[in-house]
């Protein structure tokens, strides 16, 4: 038996979210009904509602920043129990089969893997996000939120967490290396605190020297301001890895001028446009152009220990669910510390 639930829908690309409801599938074997309590707002949102990334499928629920309590289990669930906390990321199954899901990898599986919203399920029925009051997820593809977090501040963690853990873990973010993080938002600010956690030396690179205090308390050792032409010039030759976590078209060039020999400019941000790059400022020094894509399930359980471990969650502001439309406003023109996030009872 399917179940119906209030949701937060946008009927059209480019049309406001409204209050709809949608039905969730029944529990199957595998699957748990969680009743979500907080919902992250993603910038990634926005460019699928507005449709900025393609075409996309309509009505849309977004969200897969989803925080919640376990209320229902299937006859073969065994990772989880009635009461559990559990979240949901970006994607809710793959195949399980080919060798990117055989390696824990299931964001790059080979046949795609299903989308928390704006996506096509195994079975056939579209997929609706965390801007609901419920969902109902496969366990293979929901994790523990430890005790130690709050639900509200271990949403975001679904997404931006992970997308800057897995990169800064890959490229060797530990004591004794230095790593930059362009842009203080909400990839950002979770990149600073676990590069932070993770005993790196932290520098952020903004746009201006607005946020420097907070950058400062969040666990950066460093802040510059890259309107400041300057910091190319005392910065230049400097970091290990520099993470970019902005969605918009940068000058790619001058960071790679940032890094030392062999050091990896990692991007994270999805900007809607093409970049134009100088293959030169790659091979001189041998520099790494890199990309990374959340991670998989197993490291985002990881992810969600770590940050339990060293007391990381997001800086929030929760909203109602009515305020969405304005938040969208707000991310869009960098107008929030650190991420909005939904107050599900709001729906
Ligand atoms: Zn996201
Ligand atoms: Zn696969």
């Amino acid at each position: 038996m399917t179940t119906t639930v209030a949701a937060y829908a946008a009927p059209s690309a480019k049309a406001p979210l409204e209050r709809t409801t949608i039905e969730r599938r029944a529990v199957g074997e595998f699957d748990v009904l969680i009743d979500i309590k907080f919902a992250g707002i993603c910038h990634s949102d926005i460019h699928q509602a507005r449709e900025g990334w393609g075409e996309a499928i309509f009505p849309m629920v977004p969200g897969h920043e989803i925080a919640g309590v376990v209320e229902q289990v299937g006859p073969g669930v065994t990772k989880f129990k009635v009461g559990d906390r559990v979240g949901v990321g970006c994607m809710v199954d793959s195949c399980r089969e080919c060798e990117n899901c055989l390696a824990g990898q299931e964001q790059h599986c080979v046949r795609g893997n299903v989308g928390t919203y704006n996506a096509v399920g195994r079975d056939g029925e579209p997929t609706y996000g965390g801007y609901s009051q419920k969902v109902v997820v496969d366990q293979a593809f929901t994790v523990k939120i430890p005790d130690g977090l709050s639900l509200d501040v271990a949403a975001p963690l679904l997404c931006a967490g992970i997308t800057t853990y897995a990169p800064l873990k890959r490229w060797g973010a530990a004591p004794g290396k230095k790593v930059a993080v362009i842009g203080l938002g909400g990839l950002g600010h979770m990149a600073v605190k676990i590069a932070h956690a993770l005993g790196a030396e932290v520098t952020v690179l903004s746009q201006s020297l607005r946020k420097k205090d907070d950058g400062l308390k969040l666990g950066a050792d460093h802040y510059y301001a890259t309107s400041d032409a300057q910091t190319f010039k005392d910065l230049a030759g400097t970091f290990d890895v520099v993470l970019s976590t902005v969605s918009a078209p940068l000058d790619f060039g001058a960071y790679l001028s940032l890094l030392r020999t062999g050091g990896a400019l990692v991007n994270v941000g999805a900007p809607e446009e093409p970049i134009a790059l100088n293959l030169f400022s790659l091979i001189g020094g041998d520099k790494i152009l890199a990309g990374s894509m959340i991670g998989g399930i197993a490291e985002t359980q990881e992810m969600l220990d770590f940050c339990a471990e060293h007391g990381l969650g997001a800086e929030i502001e929760l909203i109602e669910a009515s305020q969405v439309n304005e938040a969208y406003e707000r991310v869009l023109n960098s107008d929030v510390r650190y991420r909005f996030v939904i107050d599900a009872a709001t729906i």
